[in-house]
C-alpha cells in the first residue's frame, strides 16, 4: 500500500502552516514533511520538528548528494525535502504533505505526476500583512521582504489543482480536508487497498 502525495503552497502569511498542523492533528494518516533550511530558527521553532536547521555548507552536501526531493531557494534562503523520509512514510502507506513554494512544487510534480497541489491565498492583501504581524516572529525588514514577493508568490497558483482562500480558518480546514480526502477515494488508489475485496466481489 502506497500514500498520496499532497503540495501545499501559499504566500507566507497566508496560513498554510497553521492549516496543515491543524490537518495532520485531527488525521492520523497524514504527515508533514519536515524540510531542511539555512534560514535562522523563529523563536518557538523546534530543530527537527519545525525545520532541520542547517548551514549553507550541509545544505550543499546533501543537495549534491542528492538527498533532495527538490530544493529551492526562498527569500535567500535554501530549502529542500528530505527524498528518504517522504519516500518511508509513503511506502508505510501514510499520506504525506509537503509546505514548498512554486519552485519546489514544479520540481515535484514533474516526478510525482500522480501528487495533488494545493494553493492557498489570503482573503486580501491587507490581512496577509495583518497575519504576517501578528504572527509577531519576523522583523520589520523580513515583513516587508515578504510583501513584496506575495504577489510573484500568488501569480502561480494557476499552476496547481486545487485553490483555497484562508478567510476563515474553519472553512478553509474543512476544505482542504475534504481534498485529502476525496483524493483518498480516487480509483487507482481504491483499487490498490481493496484489491482482495474487489476479487472477492467479482469472482
Ligand atoms: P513561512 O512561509 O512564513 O512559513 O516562512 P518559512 O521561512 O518557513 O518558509 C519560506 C518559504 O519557503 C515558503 O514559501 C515555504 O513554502 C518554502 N519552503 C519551506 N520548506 C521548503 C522546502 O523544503 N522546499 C521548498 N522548495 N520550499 C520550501
Ligand atoms: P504561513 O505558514 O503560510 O506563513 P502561518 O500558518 O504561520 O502562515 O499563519 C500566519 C499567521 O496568520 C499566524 O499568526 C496564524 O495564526 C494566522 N492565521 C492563519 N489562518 C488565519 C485565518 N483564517 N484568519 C486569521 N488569522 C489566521
Ligand atoms: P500556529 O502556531 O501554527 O500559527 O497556530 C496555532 C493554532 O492556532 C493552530 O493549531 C490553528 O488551529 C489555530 N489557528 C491559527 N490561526 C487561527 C485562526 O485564525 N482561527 C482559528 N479558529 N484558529 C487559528
Amino acid at each position: 500500500m502506497s500514500g498520496s502525495l499532497f503540495i501545499v503552497a501559499a504566500p507566507s502569511g497566508a496560513g498554510k502552516t497553521s492549516l496543515v498542523r491543524a490537518l495532520v492533528k485531527q488525521d492520523p494518516h497524514v504527515r508533514l514533511s519536515v524540510s531542511h533550511t539555512t534560514r535562522t530558527a523563529r523563536a518557538g521553532e523546534a530543530d527537527g520538528k519545525d525545520y532541520f536547521f542547517v548551514s549553507q555548507d550541509i545544505f550543499s552536501k546533501m543537495r549534491d548528494a542528492g538527498e533532495f526531493l527538490e530544493s529551492a531557494t526562498v527569500f535567500d534562503n535554501s530549502y529542500g525535502t528530505s527524498a528518504a523520509a517522504v519516500h518511508h512514510q509513503l511506502h508505510a502507506g501514510n499520506d504525506v504533505i509537503l509546505e514548498i513554494d512554486w519552485q519546489g512544487a514544479q520540481q515535484v510534480r514533474k516526478n510525482f505526476p500522480d501528487s495533488s497541489s494545493i494553493f492557498i491565498l489570503p482573503p486580501s492583501k491587507q490581512a496577509l500583512e495583518q497575519r504576517l504581524r501578528g504572527r509577531g516572529q519576523d522583523d520589520e525588514a523580513t515583513i516587508s521582504r515578504r510583501m513584496r514577493d506575495a504577489e510573484s508568490e500568488m501569480s502561480h497558483y494557476v499552476e496547481f489543482d486545487y485553490l483555497i482562500v484562508n478567510d476563515d480558518f474553519d472553512h478553509a480546514l474543512a476544505s482542504l480536508t475534504a481534498i485529502v480526502v476525496a483524493s483518498r477515494h480516487k480509483l487507482a488508489v481504491q483499487q490498490s487497498n481493496y484489491s482482495t475485496l474487489l476479487a472477492d466481489l467479482l469472482a
